[in-house]
């Protein structure tokens, strides 16, 4: 009975022992397992810090190339800083040869004066300072050139028959004068010269030969110089002779400028140049350059000046 017992309770003790084995497996299995873990924690996250590390190597490197791509675009830009101001010296270098160029040279089939002579422009009126200038001008017998804006009122129109009555040569400066609207299509700014047309030929019975792009034809205020370019091509082909400047009065630098800063201006500018094209303007806030003008005119006139109105043929000077 003993040994039944006995028997009875090794299976006890067995049992006993055996969860007691099997915990300690368990147990070896847990630390294993979470050993596993920590080491897989571990490189996880060394991945995830190489991972980064390599990153924020690339972001370093991306943000080098966008330094670099920035100073280059700024170089460059400062290279396209430099070729317009090149352009800009070799159009007034051309424009300075052009006006100096023998009467024989006529190599652009132009009629080229034999004398020193002097073409007085006035552009962006008519107005009340159109009257006086061309009393003026009719003083002195001189003879110039205006390029007008649409002014459809009776006074307007009396002003552009003065003009051509007198002997002046009138000319094109876009109805408007809104740059916005004439430089907005290669069409808008004809559909806005040819209504100026129209009226002068309403007036006086002539539609303009001359044009005068306003802001001349190297503006900055059209869309590019490819867009002024192309225009200047357009307006010839309508039948257009355009016409800038080599002498600017610097009337139009302040609303009303300073009449001796204009008189100097002309003179100045005016030196060593046989052919001179002047520029000046007539609209309302102009009443220097209609105080300044007679003295603009005897002292060229000092200098052996003859003056001349613009004609589809005669002299030019072009920017563009
Ligand atoms: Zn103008």
């Amino acid at each position: 009975m003993q040994g039944d017992g006995q028997a009875a309770a090794k299976p006890v003790v067995d049992a006993a022992a055996a969860p007691g084995g099997g915990q300690s497996a368990q147990e070896e299995r847990h630390v294993d397992r979470t050993m596993a873990l920590r080491w897989f924690a571990l490189l996880t996250l060394t991945a995830l810090l190489a991972l980064l590390a390599q990153a924020s190597l690339v972001n370093e490197g991306l943000l080098r190339q966008q330094i670099q791509a920035r100073s280059q675009i700024e170089s460059l830009e400062a290279q396209v800083r430099q070729l317009n101001d090149t352009v800009e010296q070799l159009q007034r270098e051309k424009q300075r040869w052009r006006a100096n160029q023998s009467p024989t040279g006529a190599a652009y089939g132009e009629k080229l004066p034999e004398k020193k002579t002097a073409y007085l422009t006035f552009d962006d009126g008519p107005s009340e300072n159109t009257a006086a200038v061309l009393n003026i001008l009719a003083r002195y017998h001189v003879k110039a050139t205006f390029f007008v804006n649409g002014n459809p009122t009776a006074a307007g129109k009396a002003l552009y028959q003065r003009i051509v009555q007198e002997g002046h040569a009138l000319g094109n400066h876009t109805y408007s004068h809104d740059y916005k609207k004439v430089y907005a299509s290669m069409d808008a700014f004809l559909a806005d010269a040819r209504r100026l047309d129209d009226l002068i030929e309403e007036a006086t019975g002539l539609r303009p030969e001359l044009l005068r792009f306003p802001g001349g034809s190297n503006n900055l205020v059209s869309p590019s110089r490819r867009f002024m370019s192309e225009l200047t091509r357009r307006v010839i082909d309508a039948g257009y002779q355009y016409v800038d400047w080599n002498v600017d009065s610097l009337d139009a630098a302040k609303t009303t400028q300073d009449r001796a800063i204009i008189v100097d201006a002309v003179t100045q500018q005016a030196a060593g140049q046989d052919r001179v094209i002047v520029l000046f303007h007539d609209s309302q806030p102009k009443r220097t350059t209609v105080e300044a003008l007679p003295e603009v005119i005897e002292r060229l006139q000092a200098e052996g000046y003859g003056f001349e109105s613009l004609t589809k043929n005669a002299y030019t000077v072009k920017f563009l």
